[in-house]
């Protein structure tokens, strides 16, 4: 491992190239602080999207497009953007040590804007028949169901809009659900899922097994039923990446990392934004703004330092 002093310090390394992190990229960018932006997924959660409705001024947006304007508003500002996996942060002092799948990075400031992880069924035939039917990502896999029959596990938003966007390509299109109505959801969405002549729910429904032989051919409902389908897309909701908060003994809440308004972390010099904080909505436009607010401490901080130099 090399020395820090041997390498560059940047002022800021932002984790997560989502809409929290490039937000936070365009503010930090704008404020001309020296910024390394590193994520897996460019856009994160939003390049799975379907369609984006309720971020102000784009009333019908596809989550590629919106992905595409992100990154292209860092990109105008000069932004470094890498697309590499973070491994493992440390604090070494005052700043902080960062590792990716292909180098090591030092910053004097970190944002967390990570985001959340698909939640699993863990059920039998779930890992086996991954890509061969199963699926997390309606966006992505829709096109290869034309004409055939999908399942769908959930009940949030997501699974609704994944189910409106599959009926689009599919011949028949399941819900099901383990509740006996959708509470979570957008009356909005319900609406359109009412109206959808080709969607049908199972309220009170919980799959038990996905079974298949080369691929997926049928689920298995606790309501005593099979279900013939060709695909299944679960929709189940998201869990917290815990490792980093962990290493950096962070505050958590349901293991949400605690932030103030701020966006500021337990740990001085860590900050988060995004689906990976304690906020309540998780949403487009929240965790652009604390990407926004988080970048805006971080300058702060940096300019206060400088000040007292
Ligand atoms: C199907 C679906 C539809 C949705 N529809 C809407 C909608 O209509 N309106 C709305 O406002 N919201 C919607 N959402 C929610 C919205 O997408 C999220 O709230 C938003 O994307 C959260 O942004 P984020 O930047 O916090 O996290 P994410 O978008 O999850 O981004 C996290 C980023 O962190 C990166 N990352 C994680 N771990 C690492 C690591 N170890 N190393 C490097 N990078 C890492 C990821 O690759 C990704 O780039 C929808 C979500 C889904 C799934």
């Amino acid at each position: 491992m090399k020395n820090k002093t041997e390498e560059k310090i940047y002022d800021l390394i932002i984790v997560g190239t989502g809409p929290a992190g490039l937000t936070a990229a365009i503010y930090s960018c704008r404020y001309l602080l020296n910024t390394l932006i590193l994520g897996e997924l460019q856009g994160g959660m939003i390049s799975e999207s379907h369609r984006i409705c309720n971020f102000p001024t784009q009333n019908n947006i596809t989550g590629l497009k919106l992905t595409q304007k992100l990154v292209n508003h860092v990109k105008e500002l000069n932004g470094e953007i890498k697309q590499e996996k973070v491994e493992d942060i440390e604090k070494q002092g005052e700043d902080f040590r960062v590792k990716t799948n292909k180098k090591e990075y030092f910053a004097k400031k970190v944002i967390l804007a990570i985001g959340t992880e698909k939640r699993k069924l863990n059920i039998p035939g779930e890992k086996e028949f991954l890509g061969k039917g199963v699926s997390y990502c309606a966006t992505c896999d829709a096109g290869f169901f034309k004409d055939k029959v999908v399942g769908i596990v959930g009940g949030s938003d997501a699974a609704l809009t994944a189910a409106l966007l599959l009926a689009e390509y599919a011949k028949k299109v399941y819900i099901i659900y383990r509740k006996e109505k959708f509470f979570r959801a957008e009356p909005a969405w319900i609406k359109k899922v009412e109206e959808n002549k080709k969607i049908k729910v199972f309220f009170n429904s919980k799959i038990t097994e996905i079974n298949g032989r080369e691929k997926v051919e049928k689920v298995k409902l606790d309501i005593k039923k099979n279900l013939k389908v060709d695909g299944i897309f679960i929709e189940i909701g998201y869990v917290p990446n815990e490792k980093f908060p962990k290493k950096l003994r962070l505050k958590t809440e349901n293991s949400y990392i605690k932030v103030n308004k701020k966006q500021e972390t337990s740990v001085k010099g860590v900050y988060a934004a995004g689906d990976i904080t304690n906020n309540p909505l998780k949403q487009v436009i929240t965790a652009c703004g604390e990407g926004a607010i988080a970048a805006n401490s971080a300058y702060e901080e940096i300019k206060k330092s400088q000040e007292n130099e």
